[in-house]
This record gives structure tokens, sequence and C-alpha cells, in this order.
């Protein structure tokens, strides 16, 4: 037999092939599926890449390359992410690299040219401690402290040291960090210098962390109810069966409870556990909720993590280089890549949720459903949580794929909020409406104030208002590289492009007909913000949205306020919408479900629905029973009547109907196939090209080209061909004939300045 001879190399490139290198016999002990490895592409470029596969079959080229290096001393993947990243990579219609690229901490992922090292982006932390010179006996330390009676700072720097180190005769010592010992010591920087070089103390160099570990004493687990006893039993039954289970909970059940006894039942097994959340402005209450059971066993993974901390807490899941092992991780969807070594459970919380879904670039991966794929390849069971399951979910009950388990009944038996309906359109037309607010939230929003009770405002629109318009002609400033108009923000004095962040200043006059006085239509919560300090001026407002949140803790800086009372009206986008477990929070106003309704996408009274019901959760979640406003044009609509009644069962029902009817998701699956291009014409014949192949061999499943609501993004115009295909039929073969006829259309002249994205199950 022959030794193994060959490396394909996973690289993070959208290209799909295989990259084969020679695999010289230095390295053949050393690397591994899975292992860092240096390779060069091409004439100049060096990327690290991670070997997928070692074997004896020489490519079909000649010229083969050997691998340069091997970067780490163990894989840095492990056999379970591989096989992740090739189903994602199938699945979701993309390269294997391009699902590395994703996965990794971009720490990991070198890149360079041939000329120069590469060298590694991560740096461990190093500190300088300090400990005694020699293992001195208690006699002769005593004679130290002596002699050093005549050098005040000195011996005050040698028994501070003594103290921190925790010294008892013969005893060990701790490592003392040299800054910390200055800082006790009340000692200028220097003045260690003397201990030094008289022999007594000695400095050195330790690698540190970055991350800093919980070490508050923990709190034993809250007793549950019987109501929620009964619906973990229920889930492990269920799990005696079935992989995955949803947990239908109304808000404030207590599902965040039970997902804590489960968790704690799978770190005594000694499994590891993930936690995913959609969006990581929710994640601070959480974390500290389940901080205070599991200390530092938790650790926390999402993008406001510098890039550093992240290589780090992937070493820590990983438990590579002797690192402290997390067991709980609690994260945004990225987090579903880190290198799990042995996973008993994955918790998807509010798995309804669209920001589950990465929408650019590749791979566009659903992290819920991925993360169930995750788990079986665990071997793992999966909890899906929400109080208003997303309609597949749902479905996947019904017909026996998931168990399903509900809590119908809020913690402490308080009631689900009292939803008012505001009709604002009669409210203009009586002159009711002071701003924006109709007469019964501006009710509302007395009441709670006068009761020392606080108040959220829910618009999902950021800005002050959406465009300006001229009273004259109807023009609207738009951008100049999308076809959206700018939001007009007040407080940065500017109009911006929520689509691709360009800006300009603010126009005095209409680019059509010339004439002044601009005006802005509509509002966002900039504008709500304003206009409701003026109407109870001496409320403490505060907004939480994208553009208060920038900063790297402004968004818990916003959250303690709430908390701490210091907040009253708190304003903003669907940021505030999840999660928020305020005792005194009583009122919420939705000032604009219009907005959400009319949304041109067949999720859109679905979505309304789960927004509706989320943000109504957080009111009134402890002792008294919140109140909720929404305000709308149109009191008669149907999903609004259903959130009036807390009713999914019928939501569900209906929109299930209406899925049918017009054949979209859980009834088919969908494909969606974006076509760019800077040339409108060039466009329009291109994206009729693929259509036409394409129906060739689909037919009737495949619709378009259209373009989308927003036509046009950054110069590039955009139209879409949505596929549309029978659920029962296996997909792999259609995705192959996808691919083959983007392949053709790619072949075509002039098609190399097409850009073509393709997005399975589209959100
Ligand atoms: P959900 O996740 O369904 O919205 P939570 O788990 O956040 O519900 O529970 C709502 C509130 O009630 C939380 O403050 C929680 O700590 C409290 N709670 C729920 N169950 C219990 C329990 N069994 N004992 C004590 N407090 C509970
Ligand atoms: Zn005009
Ligand atoms: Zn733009």
């Amino acid at each position: 037999m022959m030794n193994n001879h060959f490396a394909d190399i996973i690289l993070p490139l959208a290209y799909k092939g295989q990259f084969t290198y020679a695999l010289p016999d230095e390295f053949a002990g050393s690397v591994r599926r899975g292992s860092r490895v240096l390779v060069q592409l091409g004439n100049r470029k060096l990327y690290s890449g991670i070997v997928s596969r070692i074997h004896n079959t020489p490519p079909p080229t000649r010229n083969i390359r050997p691998l340069l290096s091997v970067l780490d001393p163990e894989p840095v993947v492990n056999e379970i992410q591989l096989k992740l990243w090739s189903w994602m990579a199938e699945y979701y219609m993309c390269s294997v690299g391009e699902v590395m690229k994703a996965a990794l901490p971009s720490d990991l992922c070198l890149e360079g040219l041939a000329e120069a090292p590469v060298t590694e982006k991560y740096k461990p932390r190093e500190e300088t401690f300090v400990r005694l010179k020699e293992p001195f006996s208690e006699e002769r330390l005593n004679e130290i402290l002596d002699s050093l009676a005549r050098a005040p700072v000195q011996l005050r720097i040698l028994t501070v040291y003594l103290d921190l180190a925790g010294y008892i005769p013969g005893g060990s010592m701790q490592p003392v960090r040299k800054n910390l010992l200055l800082r006790e010591a009340g000692a200028a920087y220097g003045s260690i210098d003397g201990l030094l070089k008289k022999g007594i103390l000695d400095l050195f160099e330790m690698e540190t962390g970055r991350l800093v570990d919980y070490d508050r004493p923990l709190e034993a687990l809250k007793e549950l109810t019987s109501e929620q006893l009964r619906a973990l039993k229920e889930l492990q039954k269920i799990f005696s069966d079935k992989n995955t289970a949803l947990l239908h909970g109304v808000t404030s059940s207590g599902k965040t409870e039970l997902y804590i006894h489960l968790i704690d039942e799978q770190l005594k097994k000694g499994k590891q556990v993930l936690y995913l959340l959609p969006e990581i402005a929710l994640t601070t209450q959480i974390i500290q909720r389940l901080q205070k059971h599991f200390g530092p066993l938790t650790g926390v993974y999402h993008s406001r993590f510098s890039n550093a901390e992240r290589v780090e807490i992937w070493n820590r899941v990983g438990g590579l280089y002797n690192a402290r092992d997390y067991k709980l991780v609690i994260g945004a969807r990225s987090a579903l890549f880190l290198p799990f070594r042995n996973l008993g459970l994955v918790i998807v919380d509010e798995e309804h949720d669209g920001s589950y879904k990465q929408q650019d670039p590749a791979p566009r991966y659903n992290a819920r459903d991925s993360a169930l794929v995750l788990a079986s390849l665990h071997g793992a069971r999966s909890v899906l949580g929400s109080a208003s399951p997303s309609i597949e979910s749902y479905y996947n009950t019904l017909s026996g794929k998931y168990g399903l388990v509900e809590l119908k009944q809020r913690y402490g038996s308080v009631r689900l909020p009292q939803i008012i309906l505001a009709d604002s359109r009669e409210a203009y037309r009586k002159k009711l409406m002071v701003s924006h607010f109709t007469p019964q939230l501006l009710g509302a929003i007395d009441n709670a104030l006068a009761n020392n009770e606080q108040v959220i405002l829910f618009q999902n629109r950021r800005g002050f208002s959406p465009y300006l318009e001229c009273p004259e002609c109807g023009w609207i400033l738009k951008c100049v590289q999308c076809a959206v108009s700018l939001t007009y923000h007040k407080g940065i004095a500017s109009m911006v492009c929520h689509y691709c962040g360009y800006s300009s200043s603010i126009p005095s006059h209409c680019g059509n007909c010339g004439s002044p006085g601009l005006q802005t239509r509509g509002f966002g919560t900039e504008k709500i913000e304003d206009e409701i300090k003026i109407v109870f001026p001496s409320a403490r407002v505060a907004r939480m949205d994208q553009d208060t949140t920038r900063g790297k803790n402004s968004f818990e800086r916003i959250l303690r306020s709430l908390e701490e009372g210091q907040t009253d009206i708190l304003i903003g986008t669907q940021m505030i919408s999840k999660g928020l477990d305020i005792e005194n929070l009583t009122v919420v106003g939705i000032l604009n479900a219009d907005n959400l309704l009319n949304f041109p996408d067949f999720r859109a009274h679905e979505r309304s629905f789960q927004l509706m019901e989320q943000v109504s959760g957080r009111a009134g979640r402890r002792t008294k029973t919140g109140k909720v406003v929404i305000q709308t044009s149109d009191p008669g609509n149907r999903i609004i009547r259903l959130v009036l009644n807390h009713d999914y069962r019928n939501m569900f029902k209906i929109q299930m109907e209406e899925r049918k009817a017009f054949n979209y998701p859980p009834f088919c699956r969908m494909i969606r196939i974006s076509v760019k291009h800077r040339d409108r014409a060039l466009l329009n014949a291109f994206s009729d090209f693929l259509a036409r192949d394409l129906k060739a061999v689909f037919g009737k499943r495949i619709l378009g080209p259209e373009y989308p609501p927003v036509s046009q993004v950054q110069l590039w115009y955009i139209k879409n061909i949505l596929v549309k295909l029978e659920r029962e039929q296996p997909v792999s073969r259609a995705k192959m004939q996808i691919s083959r006829a983007i392949e053709r259309l790619m072949k075509e002249k002039g098609a190399s300045s097409l850009r073509i994205s393709v997005d399975v199950d589209p959100y």
C-alpha cells in the first residue's frame, strides 16, 4: 500500500470543485481531516484552508503543489463540523469554502502573497506576573521583610504581594498580575525595580485569556410550577422517540425556566448545550439569567465580540489547547458553527424569527434548520420554542415530525394583556389625534405614568420619517444607487439610504419643481421620540433602534436604565419586541400596525401576528395585567382580530388555507434565483434567458423573472426567478438542474458581468 499522498483542501472561495495538494511525507503524521494548513493557489496567493480528505487518488492535473505548512498541532475543525459544512453547501447551493468562511473566526482564516511570510492574526494575550525569586523559607522571608524597614515603598509592595498571592508558610502561591500589585500597593510603575534588583521578586510572562469568567455565587434552579413540570415531562417523553419538540408557550409562561431545567439535565450528564437566539439584542437578559445558574460554564458568541475573543471562545467550546471548556453556549445564528464535541441539546428560542435566516452573503442558511441538522449529527435533541410558532414548524407537529408541548398560562397566573384596538383613521377624522397618538394610547400612557409604571412604544421604522415629499408636485428624494426613498434622520441632519448606507444633506428645495418647504411623510422611531417628549414633558424617554445601539455597550445601557426604572417610555423597533422581561412594564403601544400587514410578502400576515403577539408579551409579566394599544386604520383586519384574542390556532388555519390556495411553503419548497446587472436591458435579456431555460426543465414551477419591491440596490438592477418544487419530490436533482442552467447562462457572451445568487427556502 502506498502512503496517503494527497489532501483535498477547503479554501474560502465560491468555486465548487476540489482543491487537491500533495501531502509531503514530513507532514503525513501531523495532517488530519480538519487540520488547518497553508497552501498556494495560482501564481501568488496564499491561503489557509481546512483539510477535508486525505487520499491516494492522483488528481487529473499534472502540476500538483505541495502543502506549505501545518498551522496548528491539532485539527481546529472536527468531523461533525465537516459533515455539517458539506450538508449546508449542498442544501443551500453554495461552496463548502463559503460555509467555512461563515463558520471559522476570521482570525483563523489567513491570506497572503507568496513573497511575504503569512503570519497568524490571532495572538494570545500575555501579561506580566510577579512571583518570589526563590521559594524562601519563612525565616528568610522575615529577614527580608526586616531588611526593608528603610524602604517603605518596597516593604509595602512585598507585603501586598504576599497578601494577594495568598501566602501561608509552606503553602502554594497564586501568580499575581504586576499591574494589580502596583495598583493595590499604590506604588508607581518603576517602584518594583528595587525588589527585582535585590533578587526578592521576579517577573514572568504568562498567557491569559480575553474572556471574563462569571465569578459570583451560583443560584439554585427555580422550582417549576405543576403546569411547567407537566410540560417538562412531556418533553422528556417526546424525546424518547423523536428528536425535535416544539414548545408552544404563551409569552411569560416560563419557557426560559423550562430551558434552564433541560440545560441543567444535560450539563449533569457531561453534555454540551447550544442555545440559539435570533438577535444579539436579546442576549443580555437571557445571558444573565443563565449565568446565575451555570456560571463560568456559560459561553456567549456573537458578532460583537472582537476577532481575538472569537478565537478564544472557539477554543473553549472545542476544548482545544486545554482551555477551560464552555458547556453551554448562547449565541446568535453563527454560534452553531462552534466546535461542539458532544452536544446533548439544542434550543432554538423564538424559532419563528426571520433573522435566523442569513440573507447575504452565501451561505444563505436558516440557523434554525441547520441547528436541527447539527443536533442530529450529534445524536442530540432539539427544542424549538415560541409563543407564536412558524407555520412550518407548527405544521411539522401536525404531521408528527415534531412533538408538541404547550404552555397556555402565564407564570403566576398573570393574565395575558388586554388588547385595545385604536382606529387611527377615525381619530384623524374627528381630530382627536395628538401627533401620532390616538386618545386610547394617550390615556393608557397617562395612566401608566401616574402609577409609576413603564411603557414601550413600537414602530418598525427607524429614522425621523421614511421620506420627504414636495407638497406641490409629489417629488420624493431617492437614493442615487437604489430604487428607494432616503429616510430623513433629524439627529444627524441627513437623508440616509437604509439599503446601502448612502447619505446626503437635507434638500431645501424640490429637486423637480424647485419649490421650498418639503414635508416629512410617515414617521419613524426618532420622530415618535421627539413628539412623545412634547406630549409628556416630564416623562423620561429613551429610544432603542439600530441608530442608538451602535456603541459596544449602548444596548446594555438602555436596557439597564429601563430595568432600574430610570426610563418611563422606551421607543423602539423590533429590537424591543422580544425577550424583554421588565417587571414594571404595563403598557405597550403599536403605533402603526398597517405598516406590518401591508408588506408585500406571503409571510407578511404570519409575521405581523407574531410580532404583535411578541411585543404584547412584554406587557404585564408579573403582577398587573398589561394593556396593549394597537393603532390601525383598518380595525376590521382579520389578522388584527386574531391578535385581539391571542388566537394562534385560527391564524394558523387561515394561513394554511391561503398557502395551499396559492402554493406556498409548507406546501412547496421554494428556491429564489436573483439575477443582478448594472444595465437594465441586459438584465432583462439574461434573466429571460435563464427563465426560459429553467421553464424547459421545470415548466410551470418557474415564476418570473420579476422585479422585487426594491428593484435596484447599489446600482445593481435585480430580477428574481422563483422555483416552486413539490414537497414530496427529492430536491437534490432539481438543485443540480438549477445549477446547470446557471452554468449555461454564464457561458453566454457578456454574462460574466452578471451577479447571480441562489437562495434556498428564502425569507
Ligand atoms: P417565557 O420564556 O415563556 O417568556 P419566562 O421563563 O421568561 O417566560 O418567565 C416569565 C417570568 O416568570 C420570568 O421572570 C421568570 O423568572 C418567572 N418564572 C417563570 N416560571 C417560574 C417559576 N417556576 N418560579 C419562579 N419564577 C418563574
Ligand atoms: Zn416639487
Ligand atoms: Zn441606497
